[in-house]
């Protein structure tokens, strides 16, 4: 069997171990998935993408890709701490030797976590380049103040990584220009400077509101250069947008697994409710779609472990991916009828998890922008 093939079969009998009915009651609760996280981190799926000879395995965007599509695929959520992977590529390009060294074996071991990214800011929205939390440089440290949204896991982080301005907006000559990236560690800038508040959602993804009141963080939590944080975090863009869309493909594969399975056994009218090729032709469509993403999934990912350019092949991705997710879910819904509605099948949990990867973390729109504009050549519209 290929490496690739070893992987999916291990991640299969792990997710195996972690019943539909795990996620069912965390979403009660509004619990956390500790414990597959834990495993997963001690059996080293989520330090695939860090070199050997920082603890990690070494491997390539595929080989994440595949662990979370798996893990979507059999019922379960990735989007609980999908982050600690694609926010890797930031520490890995862009990071010191020493940082490198501080952090990367921990996390590789589990011991420390890397699950939270914030960018988004109420005010600046999709507008990335108009944020406005700023860290001044003072001597031996930078002192933080503003606000984020939207930033997922950070009570379940050690680790942030944080974009925020360091030179005023009315300072630089391009717009991209004196956004910097920084290395937060979340235990010591709580109740120090960081506030967390939690905002409610349609789906468990723990997601939170983050409040900067002079933060004071040291100047070794700057990444890479000051001023060149923007170029970073685009950097690792392509490959978030790889894993989420395999997220969106294990997602479809459940959605029309189960649609297939229970229109052959459910019978009404006393026969299969498959015979009918209204009820048939729906989920064979929705098959098609799921593949012909899947393979510009593959392909997006196939071109970023070769180091070449893949923009326009990673958003493609995701957007035929998380538009096909969608579609299955709601051939799902309308396949098992009233059933789809009750919480016990996990069809309407997986529908609104899955619904979410059509905003974030890039809306449709914004996909189609940058392929009128960056490949298609048409006018830039913002
Ligand atoms: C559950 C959840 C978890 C998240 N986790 C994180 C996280 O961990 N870290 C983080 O930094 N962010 C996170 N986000 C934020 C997410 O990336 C943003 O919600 C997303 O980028 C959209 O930004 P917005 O919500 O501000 O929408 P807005 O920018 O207000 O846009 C609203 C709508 O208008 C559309 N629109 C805006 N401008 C244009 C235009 N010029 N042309 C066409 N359409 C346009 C957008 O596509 C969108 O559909 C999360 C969001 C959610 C909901």
């Amino acid at each position: 069997m290929s490496e690739l093939g070893s992987i999916r079969e291990s991640i299969i009998q792990l997710c195996n171990k972690f019943p539909n009915k795990y996620w069912r009651e965390l979403e009660k609760t509004k619990g956390y998935p500790d414990e597959f996280v834990k495993v997963l981190s001690a059996e080293g799926f989520l330090s695939v993408l860090i070199p050997e000879n920082f603890g990690g395995a070494g491997l390539g965007l595929e080989a994440a890709g595949i662990i979370l599509e798996e893990i979507s695929r059999s019922g379960g959520h990735p989007g609980a701490f999908h982050a600690q992977m694609y926010t890797m590529g930031t520490i890995l390009n862009h990071g010191s030797e020493q940082q490198k060294q501080n952090y990367l074996p921990a996390i590789a071991e589990g011991k420390l976590r890397l699950q939270a990214f914030g960018v988004t800011e109420p005010a600046a929205g999709t507008d990335t380049t108009s944020i406005s939390t700023f860290a001044e440089r003072k001597g031996e440290k930078y002192i933080i103040n503003g606000q984020k949204v939207w930033i997922s896991r950070v009570e379940h982080s050690d680790l942030l990584l944080l974009l925020a301005r360091t030179t005023p907006k009315d300072q630089i000559k391009h717009k991209t220009d004196g956004l910097s990236v920084f290395l937060v560690d979340i235990r010591e800038a709580v109740d120090s400077g960081l506030t967390i508040r939690p905002v409610e959602t349609m789906v468990n993804h723990h997601t939170t509101e983050l409040f900067f009141d002079n933060l004071e963080i040291p100047k070794e939590a700057l990444i890479g250069n000051e001023g060149e944080g923007f170029k970073y975090i685009l950097d690792g863009m392509n490959a978030e947008r790889i894993l989420i869309a395999y997220e969106c493909i294990g997602d479809a594969k459940f959605f029309i697994e189960q649609s297939s399975s229970y229109a052959t056994e459910r019978e009404v009218f006393g026969r299969a409710i498959a015979k009918n090729q209204g009820i048939q032709f729906p989920i064979a469509r929705c098959y098609v779609q799921m593949r012909s993403a899947e393979l510009m999934t593959q392909l997006a990912a196939k071109k970023f472990d070769a180091g070449e350019p893949c923009g326009e092949e990673a958003n493609m991705a995701k957007l035929l991916a998380s538009e096909t997710s969608w579609e299955a879910g709601d051939t799902c819904l309308q396949t098992y009828g009233g059933l789809g509605m009750a919480k016990e099948y996990d069809i309407e949990r997986k529908f609104r998890e899955t619904r979410l990867y059509r905003i974030a973390p890039i809306s449709t729109n914004l996909i189609l922008s940058y392929i009128g504009e960056h490949v298609l050549g048409m006018p830039r519209s913002f």
